[in-house]
């Protein structure tokens, strides 16, 4: 692993909101910088073979994401440094290419819309065959599990908050085939909530642009593994299909993830108050969010998560116009896509033309950021209310 700077203690390992700041630090010698410096180079000194992994050129690794792929190794668990890529959506087409030609891709049909288009569109090329399956009924996804290549994870899925039983889907891909990849996209839920490589998963996925980086100001992607072998292979994606970071982006990252543990417990603690609240408000439908006793994923994600994430979503009655009308009311939450960042945002998704027909038009999605949840709670109640009225008027 990279020098973190950090003196070896005898306390280690640390925990996780330790990690966030401690490490990715450069080496403690007199008058160093206590952050890791921005390296703008696109080549480094060298006359010998180049092999995959020697730093060489700006494509194949670059002194600036060294401290970040470190930091996030260590917050996964993983016994090799993380790789960072130019996008979550490039981390995911490196992730998706461990699928051999003729091979078998089981993906959740609420997996993250970008990952399930690509999918889609290989698969539709007759590069390998796809199975979607509702990630929550563990025994249909076991079911289509024979001679699985790559099964593909996401928990809580996107936007409908579907909790995977992922210790048992795990081993039941790799009793399917021994062989088979298990990818996980953690991004929901980030390293502070749940640790994927921990259950057996063998790559864990970040949208980097989400939590992680935290400040909707940066586009990244970073896999995680402790599998040599695959990371060489991911790593050789990277290298060839050049879907790299820039410097200034992951040093942007890194200075967002010294918060990550402060900003996942503020809006987690929020986005649970504005669940219950919402549950008891006249004007909303349905409510999905994990942590709420009532919901279906609360048992599976009470035993497999800390916390239950910031992400919420509801229902209003009225369809798609009322829904629509309470995202234009809103004065304090900011209509836009995206999420994980300190910022509140609301989403209509289906919004979106590519969003699965199972996501109901009526559906609005919170990314609760880390105001004052007071403030969040009234925008909300008066935007809900002012519908409401004018429903029932
Ligand atoms: C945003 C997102 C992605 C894609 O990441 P980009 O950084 O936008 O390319 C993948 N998975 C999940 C769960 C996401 O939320």
């Amino acid at each position: 692993m990279e020098e973190t700077g950090r003196k070896p203690t005898a306390h280690l390992p640390l925990a996780p909101d330790t990690v966030v700041v401690s490490s990715g630090r450069p080496p403690r010698e007199h008058d160093a910088p206590v952050n890791p410096p921005i390296v703008l180079s696109s080549t480094f000194h060298g006359s010998g073979p180049v092999v995959d992994g020697d730093r060489a050129y700006g494509r194949y690794s670059n002194v600036s994401w060294d401290p970040f792929e470190a930091a996030l190794a260590e917050l996964e668990g993983a016994e090799l440094p993380a790789l960072l890529f130019s996008s979550g959506l490039a981390a995911a087409s490196a992730a998706m290419e461990l699928v051999p030609p003729g091979g078998v891709l089981v993906i959740p049909r609420h997996a993250y819309q970008g990952s399930l288009v690509m999918a889609t569109e290989l698969a539709a090329k007759g590069i390998f065959e796809l199975r979607v399956v509702d990630i929550a009924e563990t025994e249909q996804v076991v079911a289509a599990l024979a001679g699985v290549s790559v099964l593909w994870l996401e928990s809580p899925t996107n936007p409908m908050l579907e909790i995977a039983d992922v210790p048992a889907l795990v081993s039941a891909a790799k009793a399917a085939n021994p062989e088979a990849v298990v990818v996980m996209d953690n991004t929901f839920a980030t390293p502070l909530v749940q640790r994927p490589l921990a259950w057996g998963v063998d790559v864990v996925l970040h949208s980097v642009t989400k939590y992680l980086a935290g400040h909707s100001d940066v586009v990244l992607g970073a896999l995680v593994t402790s599998n040599a072998a695959l990371r060489a292979k991911l790593l050789h994606h990277r290298s060839i299909h050049g879907g790299i970071a820039g410097p200034f982006e992951a040093w942007l990252a890194l200075r967002g993830l010294r918060t990550l543990a402060l900003r996942v417990e503020r809006s987690q603690a929020s986005a649970g108050i504005l669940a219950e609240r919402l549950l008891g408000h006249p004007g909303v439908e349905a409510v999905r969010y994990p942590g709420l006793p009532s919901d279906p994923g609360h048992q599976r994600a009470s035993a497999q998560m800390v916390g239950f994430g910031s992400i919420v979503c509801f229902q209003v009655p009225g369809g798609e116009a009322a829904a629509t009308e309470v995202v234009d009311r809103l004065a304090l939450w900011t209509p836009a896509t995206s999420l994980g960042g300190v910022e509140s945002l609301v989403e209509r998704r289906r919004r979106h033309s590519n969003e699965p027909r199972t996501v109901p038009e009526n559906l609005l999605r919170l990314s609760v950021g880390i105001e004052n949840v007071e403030d969040l709670w009234a925008d909300l109640s008066q935007a809900l209310g002012a519908v409401q009225d004018r429903l029932g008027s």
